[in-house]
């Protein structure tokens, strides 16, 4: 049975990254783990783009306004694909070639404005004691699709897109996204302690099973 939601490692860096891996996009079979309207509330609860005050004000009224809950959890996934298609096209290997598609970067470019746009439009500008902050999320049925945006406009716009690594599927990785922070820039693996220990551990076995079948 598939983890829960709330039971995904967060290791993106970032709430937009940690987002994209809420889908598992490899093999036959991809699975979402925003499965529906309630996994994704609590998960955006969990990576703190909303308030527990908040989960219960939007779970009132998605619980009254089932179309409100859809529409949102609809939204909340077209900003997922759309933020992972701009993060792939800006990894690239060695050689400098990249593993996602520039063109449909660009398309999700534009479609992330769409949705960014019209959570401008909901927001509005509050007066806190030495400035003035744009406050995203006034509207309840759109506050937890109106924050996402605003985590998605906020990783494109400061977080360094060089930085950004795929855990490497080719080698045994789990294809997630995340930011390497590490002083070095040379961070592999989502996670040391499961993709990483897991990919030596593998070659280790395969080295040893070479090294017997060489000996009979
Ligand atoms: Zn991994």
């Amino acid at each position: 049975m598939p983890l829960d939601v709330c039971q995904l490692p967060l290791v993106g860096g970032h709430p937009a990254l940690d987002l994209v891996n809420t889908l598992e996009r490899g093999g036959t079979s991809p699975h979402d783990f925003l499965s529906d309207s309630s996994a994704l509330l609590r998960w955006s609860e969990l990576v703190g783009v909303i308030s527990d005050a908040e989960v219960d004000q939007v779970g009132r009224v998605w619980r009254d306004e089932t179309a409100a809950a859809h529409a949102g959890l609809a939204a909340v996934r077209d900003i997922r694909e759309g933020v992972y298609l701009v993060l792939l096209a800006a990894i690239t290997d060695a050689d400098g070639d990249t593993a996602g598609d520039p063109i449909a970067a660009g398309a999700a470019l534009v479609a992330l404005h769409q949705r960014w746009s019209g959570a401008a439009a909901r927001a509005k500008f509050v007066l806190d004691s030495s400035r003035v902050r744009l406050a995203y999320g006034t509207v309840p049925a759109m506050l937890v699709p109106d924050r996402i945006a605003e985590a998605a406009l906020d990783v494109m716009l400061t977080a360094d897109l060089t930085r950004v690594r795929r855990c490497p599927v080719l080698e045994g990785g789990c294809g997630w996204l995340f930011l390497d922070q590490s002083r070095s820039g040379s961070r592999r693996w989502c996670r040391m302690a499961d993709c990483g220990n897991a990919v030596k551990a593998r070659r280790l076995t395969e080295r040893r099973r070479a090294a017997r079948a060489s000996h009979s």
